[in-house]
């Protein structure tokens, strides 16, 4: 009998306090040993929307992204001024060495060693994501991410982008993703299922395998969770 939106929001805080996701506690380190995390939420019922992105202190991110949905006129906001946001309104604050994780630690001592790549490929789909449907058929997603080891230069990858790595429309569908999020971005991923269901007629099976060959077209790689209402 609970709403979808709380559903998404319950999953996710879970699976960003257990240590095994790149989300919350667990998350991969940025290049200079930081973890910067980024989260959305959306509801597909009212199109509302909340995403944070490089927040350094709030344990669960997700939280934060609604409070940013409910609790300001804003969709995104990030870095320093979404911590501020964070304490402003009241949120579990945790020292940045809650996040940490031993395994994540040598993932980045690893990719020191050999940072060829923009990306590494091993150590994405860590992201942890949640979509919903509730007995009145509205439809919620949300996802969280540690984003991708090394990241540097306040790189934000496709999670907290509406759109991109999350989106919920009620009557198409609810989408959370993972992978190589640059490749999520320039391909609209999240939206691109929800609008192959309205405008194409697919399934959202069909919709959201059609969306990943796009995203894998263009070099990218990943997958995604979708539903329908
Ligand atoms: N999509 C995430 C990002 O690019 C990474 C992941 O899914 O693991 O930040």
């Amino acid at each position: 009998g609970g709403s979808a939106l709380d559903a998404v929001q319950a999953a996710v805080q879970v699976l960003e306090d257990a240590p095994l996701f790149n989300a919350g506690r667990g998350a991969v380190f940025t290049a200079d040993g930081r973890n910067e995390l980024d989260a959305a939420i959306m509801d597909g019922k009212t199109q509302k929307a909340g995403a944070v992105a490089g927040v350094t202190r709030t344990r669960h991110p997700i939280a934060l992204a609604r409070a940013v949905m409910e609790q300001s006129p804003h969709v995104m906001l990030t870095g320093t001024g979404a911590d501020a946001f964070s304490l402003e309104k009241g949120l579990e604050q945790v020292d940045p060495s809650w996040f940490r994780t031993e395994q994540r630690w040598q993932d980045l001592l690893n990719w020191r060693k050999d940072h060829q790549a923009g990306i590494d490929p091993t150590h994405m789909y860590g992201t942890v994501g949640a979509v919903a449907v509730d007995g009145d058929g509205n439809l919620a997603a949300a996802t969280s991410t540690g984003g991708t080891t090394g990241k540097r230069w306040g790189r934000v990858g496709d999670s907290p982008i509406i759109g991109a790595g999350t989106y919920a429309k009620n009557g198409q569908c609810a989408v959370s993703a993972t992978g190589t999020g640059e490749y999520f971005i320039r391909e609209s991923a999240a939206r691109q299922v929800c609008d192959r269901v309205a405008w194409h007629g697919e399934s959202v099976a069909q919709a959201a395998e059609a969306t990943i060959k796009s995203v894998g077209a263009i070099g990218g790689d990943g997958g995604l969770i979708a539903i329908g209402p």
